[in-house]
C-alpha cells in the first residue's frame, strides 16, 4: 500500500508554509467546527488548511477501515482514540495517502472544496474529554530551582526526588484549548508580615509543560509495564499549568496545590500522534540514582522538541522570554505511567498527564516566571522595553513546541491564552 506517511520526502499537493508546523509528515488530530454551523468534527491538519475528517467519510475515504458509523462527528476524539494505535494508525496513514502530491484518490481531491477549510473558518474545541488530569514534577532543573529558591539551596530536592516521578491530582473541569481567556483569579495570600487577606493574585505565572493523552485504558488494578507504557499513548499537546504563586505559597502546606493551580490550564489545539513523532526519539537525562525495577526503561524513551515561551502584552507584539526542550525531563512519561498505576489506579481514554515545568540547564531555559525572575529578585524585559515578574493584565502568554529533522518540522500550534482582570 502506502510509502511511510514520515517520510521526509513526501510532499503533498496542499501548498504549506514553509516553516509550517503541519507538514504532510504530521497529520495530527484535533476537533474543529465551522464558524458558520457549530458542528463539531475530528480534525487534521495540514499547512494552513484544516481537514474535516468527517466529511472526508462520507466521502468514502476510509470505507476499507473498521470505523464505526458517524466516529468522526463526535465533540471529542475519544471514541476514535478508544478503536486503539492500529485503526488511528491506519487512518492517518490514509490521510497521508490522499494529500500526497500524486494521490491516487483523484475523485476525493477533486472535492477538496467539501473537506478541507480555511483555519481562519473554524473554532478549536478541546480534542478529548479529560476525565482526569494529573500533574507531575519531572523537571530535575525546575525541582532544583524552586528547592533552592524556597528551602535549601545547598540541598534543594527532596530524598524521594529522584526515586519517585512525582505528582498530583490536577483538575480538568478548568482545562480549555488554546486561545481562551480568563480572569485573574482571587483567593486568600499572605503578605510576609500580616494575617492573610483576600484579593486578586499578584503573581500569575505560567508553567511549560508538555501533556501527553491517554489511548488505552486500564481496568482498576492492573499496572503497566514502563516498557509498555508507550501502547497506552495516543499523543502529545503543549500545556500551560497557569500557577497563581502567592495562593499556592499559602495554600500548599501540608496536601499540595489546589486553589493556586485550578483556575485555569490551557492545552494546545492539536494532539501530535506517538506515530508522528517517532524520528524524533532520544535519550533523555542518565538517572544517577538508580531506580525501583518497575520504573526502569530501556532505549530512548523521549523525544527532541525544542519549545518557547512568549509573552505579548495587550496590543503589542510578542517577546520569547524562554526557550527549553522536553528531553531536558529527568523522568520519562514511561516512567510517569508506570508510576502512576504501580498501586492498580486505571487509566481512562481521553486522560490527560502533564510533565511538570520543563526547565533546561540555563536561566533562559527555565519554565516559569517564577525561575526566570528567580523568586522575584530579576525581571524579564520585552520587546516594547516593559518589564515583568509575573503575568500582566492583558498579557497573552504563547508556547510552541516542533522537532526539526531531515527538513521536516513537526510542530504542535500555539498554546496561548490571555489573563483579564479580575473580576470585581
Ligand atoms: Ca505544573
Amino acid at each position: 500500500m502506502s510509502a511511510n506517511p514520515n517520510d521526509p520526502t513526501l510532499r503533498s499537493w496542499v501548498t504549506t508554509p514553509k516553516d509550517s508546523d503541519f507538514p504532510i509528515q504530521n497529520l495530527p488530530f484535533g476537533v474543529a467546527a465551522r464558524k458558520s454551523d457549530q458542528a463539531p468534527f475530528a480534525a487534521s491538519i495540514i499547512g494552513n488548511l484544516i481537514v474535516d475528517l468527517h466529511a472526508l467519510s462520507t466521502l468514502d475515504a476510509f470505507k476499507d477501515i473498521a470505523l464505526p458509523h458517524n466516529i468522526f462527528a463526535h465533540s471529542d476524539l475519544n471514541a476514535f482514540i478508544s478503536l486503539g494505535r492500529s485503526i488511528t494508525t491506519q487512518v492517518r496513514g490514509r490521510l497521508s495517502e490522499i494529500l500526497v502530491d500524486g494521490t491516487p484518490f483523484d475523485t476525493i481531491r477533486e472535492k477538496r472544496d467539501q473537506w478541507l477549510v480555511p483555519n481562519t473558518e473554524v473554532v478549536h474545541l478541546l480534542p478529548v474529554t479529560i476525565g482526569d488530569y494529573t500533574d507531575f514534577y519531572s523537571s530535575l532543573e525546575h525541582a532544583t530551582n524552586v528547592g533552592s529558591m524556597f528551602r535549601d539551596p545547598s540541598n534543594p530536592l527532596l530524598p524521594n526526588w529522584k526515586h519517585i516521578p512525582v505528582g498530583y491530582h490536577g483538575r480538568s473541569s478548568s482545562i480549555r484549548v488554546s486561545g481562551h481567556s480568563f480572569p485573574r483569579p482571587h483567593g486568600q495570600l499572605k503578605p510576609q508580615d500580616g494575617p492573610p487577606e483576600y484579593g486578586p493574585s499578584r503573581m500569575v505565572d505560567f508553567e511549560l509543560e508538555m501533556g501527553f493523552i491517554i489511548g488505552k485504558g486500564t481496568e482498576l488494578g492492573e499496572t503497566i509495564p514502563a516498557d509498555q507504557a508507550e501502547e497506552h499513548i495516543f499523543g502529545l499537546a503543549l500545556f500551560n499549568d497557569w500557577s497563581a504563586r502567592d495562593i499556592q505559597k499559602w495554600e500548599y502546606v501540608p496536601l499540595g496545590p489546589f486553589l493556586g493551580k485550578n483556575f485555569a490550564s490551557t492545552l494546545s489545539p492539536w494532539i501530535i500522534t506517538m506515530d508522528a513523532l517517532e524520528p524524533f526519539r532520544t535519550n533523555g537525562p542518565v538517572q544517577d540514582v538508580p531506580v525501583l525495577p518497575y520504573l526502569e526503561t530501556t532505549g530512548p524513551k523521549t523525544y527532541d522538541i525544542a519549545l518557547e515561551v512568549l509573552i505579548q502584552p495587550a496590543g503589542g507584539q510578542p517577546s520569547r522570554v524562554c526557550q527549553s526542550n522536553f528531553k531536558y525531563l529527568y523522568w520519562n512519561m514511561c516512567q510517569q505511567l508506570a508510576h502512576h498505576t504501580v498501586n492498580g489506579c486505571d487509566m481512562r481514554v481521553g486522560d490527560l498527564l502533564a510533565s511538570g515545568t520543563i526547565s533546561g540547564p540555563t536561566p533562559d531555559s527555565y519554565g516559569s516566571m517564577l525561575e526566570l525572575c528567580w523568586g522575584g529578585t530579576k525581571t524579564v524585559t520585552l520587546e516594547d522595553g516593559s518589564t515583568r515578574k509575573s503575568i500582566q493584565d492583558g498579557d497573552t502568554v504563547i508556547m510552541r513546541g516542533a522537532c526539526e529533522k531531515n527538513g521536516v518540522r513537526i510542530g504542535f500550534g500555539d498554546c496561548a491564552a490571555t489573563v483579564l482582570p479580575a473580576k470585581p
